[in-house]
């Protein structure tokens, strides 16, 4: 019997946990994540008010209670006080890392490390109730907010930004995010991208969400849509019907409203201009199409007042101490899901979800990124099994000082989630630091049992 370790509960570790109980009769999976906490991004990168994203969850569920898939929370992988790579590979057949891309990239210009300056990851992790995210007083005295970037995620928090108590209410966001921005006073959020609207990554639902949001309009400069070269006749659809809706904001009459959200192309911010210690303002290039889908300079800058800048320009994977990681690609290296060192794959080492391919494609993309990586797997398996596995790894574990939070410990959470958001008349409510989640978890799981 093939005994697997899944790295990572995100939805590629979920997927691959799906396909591997589905190809295999026999095997038995655990999928060990740092969190006490299941499913990565979806619970902790999906906006709160995107509910239907979050429903993805319940299928994730389904796949975490098969009987021959076990939860194991609160297990780190690697860096300090984790399971050593090494170690992990000798309690199983094989294990796969499904660890995301945990990391964002900077702007690399001058002021980015002054306060008001954060990632769009750092914003995200708080206002989704993420163990390792503080509040960073990110909105204290922020009337306006340049949010650097366009994709969907550049939309995301641009959308959080904007919304009301009222629409905020229902999600599952903690209570003091929901308070913080509910009672904010952001009037103005600019979205500002480097290249133009022909090249923004951002999908049409999420762009037409932005004009229905309650009090607020949304803005586009006529002149930055004209700067496009290419027709909309040559586009891909996407990108055309993005530019449907830019052009009705853009054609749209002033309407008295005074929140507004702006949408802006061809700019590349050069420095973040300091006030009083803090972020005041984003100093910003002019750029313009070079003909061959990039832009270039035009010597002309503006400035934009911000007191909170969010920078949304790509996530990237963080190097696995123990894994081999390529730099440039922010990946492990592999050939089709086999984790290559030295230029060769790697006994019973596996790679899939955005730490094998970038971070790119919908939650969808991983399935078959996960179906491709079980392939190869089970493609390996057929040479004879090892005889120095254990029946279970997790006395060897608990041997390290190593306590996993099992699915009971997490339906615990969900109770305790569940409780705290009737006390608040709210519906399931996140609970939101380490301490509480692991009190929660270990109060109520009895203790870790060998599998039997
Ligand atoms: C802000 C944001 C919003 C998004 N919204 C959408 C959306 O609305 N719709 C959509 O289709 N896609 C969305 N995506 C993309 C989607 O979330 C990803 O495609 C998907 O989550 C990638 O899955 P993954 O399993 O590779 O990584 P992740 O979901 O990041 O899962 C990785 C898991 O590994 C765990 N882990 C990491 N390191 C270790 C370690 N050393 N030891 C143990 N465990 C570890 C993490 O705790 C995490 O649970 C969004 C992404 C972001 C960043």
């Amino acid at each position: 019997m093939l005994r697997v370790a899944v790295v990572g509960s995100g939805p590629s570790g979920c997927y691959t946990a799906q396909q591997l109980v589905q190809q295999d009769p026999e095997v038995r999976v655990d999928v060990l994540d740092r969190l006490p906490c299941p499913y990565g991004l979806v619970r902790y990168g999906v906006a709160p008010d995107h509910e239907k994203i979050k429903s993805l969850q319940a299928s994730l569920r389904t796949v975490l209670e098969h009987e021959r898939v076990r939860f194991l929370g609160g297990v780190r992988v690697g860096g300090p006080g984790g399971v050593p790579v090494k170690v992990l590979r000798g309690l199983y057949d094989a294990v796969v890392y499904c660890v995301g891309a945990a990391t964002d990239r900077h702007l690399g210009i001058p002021g980015e490390e002054l306060p008001g300056c954060w990632s769009a990851t750092e914003f995200v992790a708080w206002y989704s109730a993420h163990p390792d995210a503080a509040d960073a007083g990110f909105l204290r005295d922020v009337r306006s907010a340049v949010v650097i970037g366009a994709g969907n995620v550049a939309v995301d928090v641009t959308r959080m930004l904007m919304r009301g108590a009222a629409e905020l209410r229902p999600t599952d966001m903690p209570q003091g995010a929901l308070d913080t921005l509910a009672e904010s006073g952001v009037g103005e959020v600019r979205m500002v991208a480097r290249r133009g609207p022909a090249q923004a990554r951002f999908t049409t639902k999420e762009l037409r969400e932005l004009g229905t949001l309650p009090g607020t309009q949304v803005l586009v400069e006529p002149g930055d849509l004209a700067l496009d070269p290419a027709g909309p006749e040559t586009l891909p659809a996407v990108q055309r019907r993005n530019l449907e809706v830019l052009r009705g904001w853009a054609e749209q009459p002033p309407s008295g409203i005074d929140r507004h959200i702006r949408l802006r192309f061809f700019l590349r911010p050069v420095e973040l201009l300091a006030d009083g210690g803090r972020v005041g303002a984003v100093r910003f290039e002019r750029t313009a199409p070079d003909g061959r889908g990039g832009v270039t300079g035009t010597g002309r800058y503006e400035e934009v007042p911000a007191q909170l800048v969010l920078r949304s320009v790509g996530y990237r994977g963080v190097p696995l101490e123990g894994l081999p990681f390529d730099e440039a690609s922010g990946t492990v290296p592999h050939l089709a899901g086999r984790v290559v060192r030295d230029g060769v794959a790697s006994p019973g080492e596996y790679v899939a979800g955005w730490i094998k391919r970038g971070p790119s494609g919908v939650i969808g993309t991983n399935r078959p990124c996960a179906k491709e990586t079980v392939a190869s797997l089970l493609a390996d398996a057929s040479e004879p099994a090892r005889s120095d596995v254990p029946e279970d790894a997790v006395p060897a574990l608990l041997a390290a000082g190593i306590e996993p939070v099992v699915w009971d410990g997490w339906l615990a959470i969900e109770r305790a989630e569940a409780e705290l958001g009737a006390r608040l008349g709210r519906g399931v409510v996140k609970l939101a630091d380490w301490d509480t989640l692991l009190a929660v978890a270990r109060s109520s799981q009895p203790p870790s049992q060998p599998r039997p």
